[in-house]
Order: structure tokens, then C-alpha cells, then sequence
């Protein structure tokens, strides 16, 4: 049976969000970040980080330096028993590459996940502090988050962002309500276990 997983952007959600990241070294976990990886992880989520990084396509920062950065968050993250999944990142931008499928919101990054982890992307939580990242929700079929962290905040009160968006303080704060969620649709069937057994 496929997988749930749960897509989460990098900046601003995982960790501060520095501009065009390219020092290993300034990479910072967000409070939070790794308490809701391994709560998520626990609740049966893949973990898949989905990231746009059009500082490739703009010269602002190396392919090398991008890769550096990834295995020093990896790094932190293993070291933090928050390993996750699977890490997909969009290098392009309109502006300065050919148009893709990858970049969020496009469904790209999304689709490639799904086909190599066998993910169930309409039982999915998609997770972030920009629109992007949560609209992938509205045409997946999932559930969207948005992160108060990064650009969260502001973005809270945007016409744009879909009606359906849930809002946690931070990403502990969504695995936090996303398991009372749970908790509450698996209560019957506890109790109906809990009743046969006494
Ligand atoms: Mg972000
Ligand atoms: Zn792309």
C-alpha cells in the first residue's frame, strides 16, 4: 500500500532562511524543526524536503555550494535522529532558465517522490511558509500547512492562500495537531479494541 508523506520546504520552514544559502556553516535548524520531523516520522509520514533553489539558475549560488549545504543539513538532521526520506530541490528559474515542472507550485518534485517512494500524495501533508507550498495541496488532494516561521506570518492573511490551509506556529506545531487529528479519527476503532479485549 502506498505511503502518506509529508512534503516539507526547506527555508524558512526547516531552517532559518538565509537569502541564497550558500555556507554550509549558516545552515540553522528552526525551533522546532526537528522535534516535528521525528513526530511526523513517528505518525508514519515519509519525510521528503521539496525546495525551490532558483539561486542556480541566477548565479547566486554554485551547484557545488548547493550540495554542500544539503549533506551539512542531512548531517544536522541524522545527528538530531530526524533523518528524512528524501530531498528534492527545483535549480531553475522562468526568468533565467527554460520553464519546468519542478518548481513549486509546479507538481513536479511532488510526482517524482510519489513514483520512487510509492507515496499517497491525496493523504499527503504539504508543508511550508509560502503559498507555493501549500497550494500543491489544492490540486493533490492532501492537506495543506502553513509554517509561521520564515515568511509564514505574512503570508497567513493572503487572499490567495487556499481556503482549506491549516496554520501552525512552526513545524512541530503542525505534527503536534496533525497526531491529535489522527488521535481522533482512530478513537472508535481504540475503543472497539480496547472492548473486545476487556
Ligand atoms: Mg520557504
Ligand atoms: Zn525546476
Amino acid at each position: 500500500m502506498s505511503r502518506i508523506a509529508a512534503f516539507i520546504d526547506r527555508d524558512g520552514t526547516l531552517i532559518y532562511d538565509r537569502h541564497y544559502l550558500a555556507d554550509p556553516e549558516q545552515v540553522e535548524l528552526l525551533p522546532g524543526a526537528a522535534e516535528g520531523l521525528r513526530l511526523l516520522r513517528r505518525l508514519g509520514y515519509a519525510l521528503v524536503v521539496v525546495t525551490n533553489q532558483s539561486g542556480i539558475a541566477r548565479g547566486r549560488i554554485t551547484q557545488d555550494e548547493y550540495d554542500q549545504v544539503a549533506a551539512r543539513l542531512d548531517a544536522i538532521l541524522e545527528a538530531h535522529d530526524a533523518a528524512v526520506d528524501l530531498t528534492l530541490y527545483c535549480p531553475h528559474h522562468p526568468d533565467f532558465t527554460e520553464p519546468c515542472e519542478c518548481r513549486k507550485p509546479g507538481l513536479g518534485m511532488y510526482r517524482k517522490a510519489a513514483a520512487q517512494l510509492d507515496l499517497d500524495l491525496a493523504r499527503s501533508l504539504y508543508i511550508g511558509d509560502k503559498l507555493a507550498d501549500v497550494q500543491p495541496a489544492v490540486a493533490l488532494g492532501g492537506a495543506g500547512w502553513l509554517v509561521r516561521t520564515g515568511y509564514g506570518a505574512s503570508v497567513e492573511h493572503d487572499p490567495g492562500l487556499p481556503a482549506k490551509t491549516r496554520c501552525a506556529d512552526d513545524l512541530a506545531d503542525v505534527a503536534t495537531q496533525v497526531s491529535r487529528q489522527s488521535a481522533a479519527t482512530n478513537a472508535p476503532e481504540e475503543l472497539d479494541a480496547g472492548g473486545a479485549g476487556s
